[in-house]
């Protein structure tokens, strides 16, 4: 069965019709600030094209982890006014999520208009593991838009969770991708399918326990996985490395050592770091061998040796992914190894793909150009659990409903 899209649904015709779209808009904020609004242009061509379509389009959205209650730190209006801004034109937000405020502003709206709801995981039936909790706010959403309505999902960084507005909605109205789930899935298709040779994977981040399966899903299939990160101290520790205070899953071990006699030569780990005496910013630093860190120190990045070796690999790939930082890139003294890498694989004439979250902010808060990459995308889990080979319920769903 294929998935009916939006140039389906702009040839059926969607002026004069409510459109409940699903938008990933869970941008990083400092306050009320929002730090990277990547996720928010994300999610314009899509209403963009809904709009010109003269369709009253009412997005849907979370941010960051309320506790399933209204709580004004992770209200969306910082959201819909920075949207407004950008689309030219304002998006007011209801008070509530399925309540008499969102009744009250969808039916007041006009054709080719925006508007959006109130983070909808302050309903905690929005995350719940009842079907029957998710169905009763999948109908009152349902309801909001009318019999005529339509859902439309395009929150990518949210299709691997099956909650009432990514999935349970979608049997409730007739229900199309937008154009970023489309795009998002394009490109992955390609990478799982027949990718370019050779084709290299990057991995870094906090945990080796977060990226077991992917590891598992993808060492068969690349030519070579280059491992940064937090995680690559779990893998040097397997190998007998002394890694001193730096982080360490001990009961990743045995995995982690199976891995690196299954993988052979395929498996790359950094062969310096940049180890610190404390967790901070303005900890004593040294750059050393990966077996001279010292009991009292801690690797929070990788070394300019490493950078070499992996910027090697990445000259002559055909294809890249990556996911997760090389290291605590938040802090500027430790940021260079993410940033080096990054920059290899954006001067690499690779298809090289970006896979969300913290490696996507990381690509702008360090001052990289996006175009130089051939995709960054918006969702990290998404992508990962894509790689993985699970199915993903915001997708299948698509797929399944009529
Ligand atoms: P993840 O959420 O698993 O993608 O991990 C991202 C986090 O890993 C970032 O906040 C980094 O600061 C952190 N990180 C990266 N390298 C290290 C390291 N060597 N030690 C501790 N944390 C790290």
């Amino acid at each position: 069965m294929t998935t009916k899209n939006l140039d389906d649904l702009l040839t059926e015709g969607v002026a004069g019709r409510c459109v409940l779209l699903r938008s990933d808009l869970n941008v990083p904020l400092d306050g009320t600030r929002i730090t990277d609004d990547g996720r928010i242009r994300a999610a314009l061509p899509t209403i963009r094209r809904l709009v010109d379509a003269g369709a009253r389009v009412v997005v849907i959205a979370h941010l960051g982890r309320p506790k399933g209650a209204p709580d004004p730190q992770y209200s969306l209006a910082p959201v819909a006014s920075r949207m407004g801004e950008l689309l030219g034109s304002e998006v007011p937000l209801a008070g509530d999520v399925s309540g008499t405020s969102a009744g009250e502003m969808v039916r007041g709206q006009s054709d080719g208009s925006v508007t959006m709801l109130e983070n909808v995981r302050f309903d905690p039936r929005e995350t719940s593991s009842d079907q029957v909790e998710r169905g009763e706010l999948a109908s009152e959403l349902g309801e909001l838009v009318g019999r005529n309505g339509v859902f439309v999902s395009d929150g990518f960084g949210v299709v691997h969770r099956k909650q009432a507005s990514v999935y349970d909605v979608a049997w409730l109205r007739p229900a199309y991708a937008g154009s970023l789930v489309l795009s998002e899935l394009e490109v992955l298709r390609t990478l799982a399918g027949n990718p370019e040779r050779p084709y290299t994977v990057v991995l870094g981040g906090s945990k080796v326990s977060d990226k077991l399966a992917v590891i598992e899903a993808l060492l068969p299939k690349v030519d070579r996985l280059l491992i940064g990160g937090g995680m690559c101290f779990t893998f040097l520790a397997a190998r007998g490395n002394d890694v001193g205070g730096s982080l360490l899953e001990s009961e990743m071990l045995d995995t982690c050592r199976r891995l690196l006699r299954e993988a052979g030569d395929k498996l790359v780990l950094p062969g310096d770091v940049v180890a610190a005496d404390a967790f901070s910013a303005d900890a004593n630093r040294k750059t050393v061998p990966v077996d001279e860190i010292g009991s009292d120190w801690m690797g929070l990045d990788i070394g300019p040796d490493s950078v070499r070796t992996f910027s090697e690999t990445l000259a002559t790939s055909r294809t890249v992914f990556w996911n997760g930082p090389m290291g605590v890139f938040e802090m500027a003294p430790f940021a260079e190894g993410t940033r080096r890498t990054a920059a290899a694989i954006a001067d690499s004439t690779a298809f090289s793909v970006v896979g969300g979250g913290d490696s996507a902010a990381a690509v702008r808060l360090l001052g990289l150009s996006e175009e130089k990459f051939s995709h960054i995308s918006t969702g990290g889990g998404a992508s990962l659990e894509f790689l993985e080979g699970k199915e993903l319920p915001g997708v299948a769903v698509l797929e399944q409903a009529e």
